[in-house]
């Protein structure tokens, strides 16, 4: 067999012929030191070379990386027209045959076409080869004949004229699914092999994309801009007033560790020893409700950095994304724009506002509180009261039945303060059900302020100004998912970054009177609104931005609290239990130098990056929405002797 190794580690000599880098292998003993002479193999190609030393060839290396070490000569993906000639040694798994004379060959850079001539013994042999059998072939590269070209192959125009091959692994015939037939699998069959799924093309492209971006990072973080990346632990203690956590039992009776939420006192603390600029990719737990893009365990670039002012860390994080943007995406502009959590709720109805959709909410509370037949009728507080309305243009030939029934119950239980009304604008009586419920005049003054036009569906919430906000801003976005799912395009193909900041520094608690931190207790209060911090705290802003990318949020932090006494206060006002962050207060009182960072979510930036369905689609082995690994099936139950060493007793409920 052709063996590349013994090529590579074997004394290669290169010569230049018509132009093309041959090989000729020169198989060195004792007796031929001196004296090249040796068995002269056939010419491959694909190493360049420099000619000329005392023994007429000295060899350059220049072995595409991706070949270098193992056994073959190229990739399937890599041949092109340009190598007609050439002879090759390729590995990789037989994706498909016919009738043991067509054979396509892939690895994960492509596939390729190989080709059996019918009086090759093998070809019986090959028929009976079940899909996904690993395999090495030796063969030349051929033109494939006129008309038989395949477009829709990288390789299409080429195919291997088969000299030999080597069956390294035979795979079991009736594998759950075919690798040619990826949309036909169910993700959770996609889950349980996993194994068989990242041969896709799609999840191979999107693992290597993700590796290459957070190459990119650490170059830039390191090499760039002088960071330490520092590992930090996982086990640790509980966190309040954050996430809730998962829980690890330990063999101290009643004493437990929590998986880390996020590294968040850790960079801290490192800022307090002098770690000045810090990141890490670090792999975070939060024992919450999955959605679509969330996992219990997540990766974050996280950071952290001391003298450091809000605008600086902004400047910082564009030019880390702006270096490591894959370069075969459309390209973006920095700086990004910047919105206050106030405007972003009253224009988007949303804290993560996707730009890419023309139309956004509009303000009409004063023409509603005109409105005597609702106002009088209903005990909304003037105060808190805010109405809302969204037009979406253009959009009567869309059913709104089916997202109305769904988004309905969904806007009851997510947002119970506002109502919402619906109109499609079709006709002269469209507007009937709005007049009754708001009377003429104020329906026309709507209808004139929003501009509606034939063919436009028509969204007013009412209520609670908050619920009110983010129910049209919720069908802002969904109802633009149903008309593009039916084929309108609506949101541009840009990507679209926002800063949002002045974020509310506590948000209301779960029960009355208290209240929670918007972003988390070590933010620092927005120094214009200290005086407020006692006095009216739901008004103080924090020093919190958050990075939305087409309305994900893909990244949040702030500027910290330095001064212990400060800390102090806000973990009373939420309720902390100080006597389990004495470590902190005491390390803040040790000559905390001032800092700020934040976390970029790895999985949801790559996800938008790769244009995939979900985050599942960018992480190599991951969970289902209820935390399961269906390839494992874990989490599972534990030994009793286990269960017994970790203290742990199941109760039946
Ligand atoms: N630790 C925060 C988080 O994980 C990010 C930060 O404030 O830096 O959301």
């Amino acid at each position: 067999m052709f063996n590349r190794n013994r090529l590579l580690y074997n004394l290669c000599k290169y010569k230049v012929s018509n132009n093309r880098a041959i090989i000729t292998q020169q198989i060195l003993t004792a007796n031929h030191k001196n004296n090249i002479t040796g068995i002269n193999h056939s010419p491959v190609s694909g190493y360049s070379h420099t000619v000329a030393s005392k023994h007429q060839y000295k060899v350059v290396e220049t072995i595409a990386p991706v070949n270098k070490f193992v056994n073959r000569t190229h990739t399937c993906g890599e041949l092109t027209i340009n190598n007609v000639g050439e002879k090759v040694h390729l590995c990789g798994w037989l994706e498909f045959q016919r009738m043991g004379k067509f054979l396509v060959l892939r690895d994960a850079y492509g596939s390729i076409q190989v080709i059996v001539s019918d009086d090759n013994s093998l070809v019986q042999n090959i028929n009976h080869l079940p899909y996904e059998t690993v395999i090495s072939v030796t063969g030349t590269v051929v033109a494939r004949p006129v008309g038989q070209e395949n477009k829709k192959m990288k390789t299409g125009e080429i195919e291997i004229q088969l000299e030999a091959l080597e069956v390294l692994n035979i795979a079991t015939p009736q594998l759950p699914f075919s690798i040619r037939e990826y949309n036909k699998a169910k993700e959770a069959l996609r889950m349980q092999y996993r194994y068989l799924a990242l041969r896709f093309p799609e999840m191979q492209r999107n693992l290597r994309l993700r590796s290459n971006v957070l190459m990119k990072m650490r170059e830039y973080l390191i090499n760039n801009c002088d960071f330490v990346d520092v590992e930090t632990p996982t086990l640790f203690k509980s966190t309040p007033g954050g996430a809730r956590e998962f829980v690890v039992p330990t063999r101290h009776p009643g004493q437990f560790y929590s998986l880390v939420q996020s590294p968040q006192q850790f960079k801290q603390l490192l800022m307090i020893g002098g770690i000045d600029r810090y990141f890490q990719i670090a792999r975070c737990y939060r024992d919450e409700g999955s959605r679509h893009d969330r996992q219990p365990e997540f990766t974050q670039l996280d950071i952290e950095m001391s003298f450091i002012n809000r605008e600086g860390l902004i400047e910082m994080i564009e030019g880390l994304l702006l270096h490591s943007w894959p370069p075969e995406l459309s390209s973006i502009k920095v700086p990004f724009d910047h919105i206050t959590y106030n405007d972003a709720m009253e224009l988007y109805g949303s804290e993560q506002p996707d730009l890419r959709i023309p139309y956004n909410i509009q303000n009409i509370t004063e023409l509603i509180k005109q409105s005597s037949t609702l106002m009088d009728k209903t005990d909304f507080e003037h105060n808190t009261f805010g109405s809302y309305a969204v037009v979406i243009p253009n959009s009567q030939d869309c059913l709104i039945n089916s997202l109305k029934s769904q988004f309905n119950d969904m806007a009851k239980k997510q947002f119970p303060g506002a109502k919402l009304v619906q109109e499609k604008v079709t006709g002269d009586s469209w507007n009937s059900k709005l007049i009754k419920l708001f009377s003429e005049d104020v329906t026309k003054n709507i209808a004139d302020k929003l501009n509606v036009k034939e063919g436009d569906t028509l969204f007013i919430s009412f209520g609670e100004k908050a619920d009110a906000q983010q129910i049209v801003g919720k069908l802002r976005v969904e109802y633009t998912n149903v008309l593009e799912s039916k084929g309108r395009k609506i949101r541009s193909s840009d990507y679209l970054f926002l800063w949002v900041v002045d974020f509310p520094l506590f948000s209301p608690g779960e029960t009355k009177d208290t209240l929670a931190s918007t972003h988390h207790p070590f933010t620092q209060p927005h120094p214009d609104d200290m005086d407020l911090i006692s006095r009216d705290p739901l008004k103080v802003r924090g020093l919190h931005y958050d990075l939305v990318l087409n309305g994900s949020e893909i990244g949040g932090g702030s500027i910290r609290i330095h001064n212990p006494a400060l800390q102090t206060k806000i973990f009373d006002m939420l309720d902390i239990d100080k006597s389990q962050m004495y470590h902190l207060l005491e390390a803040l009182a040790s000559g905390a130098p001032p800092h700020g960072g934040i976390a970029l979510g790895l999985d949801r930036l790559t996800c938008l990056l790769c244009n995939a369905q979900s985050i599942r689609d960018v992480i190599a082995f991951p969970k289902t929405m209820e935390g399961r690994d269906l390839m494992s099936g874990a989490p599972v139950p534990i030994s009793s002797e286990e269960m017994e060493a970790y203290h742990i007793k199941t109760i039946n409920v």
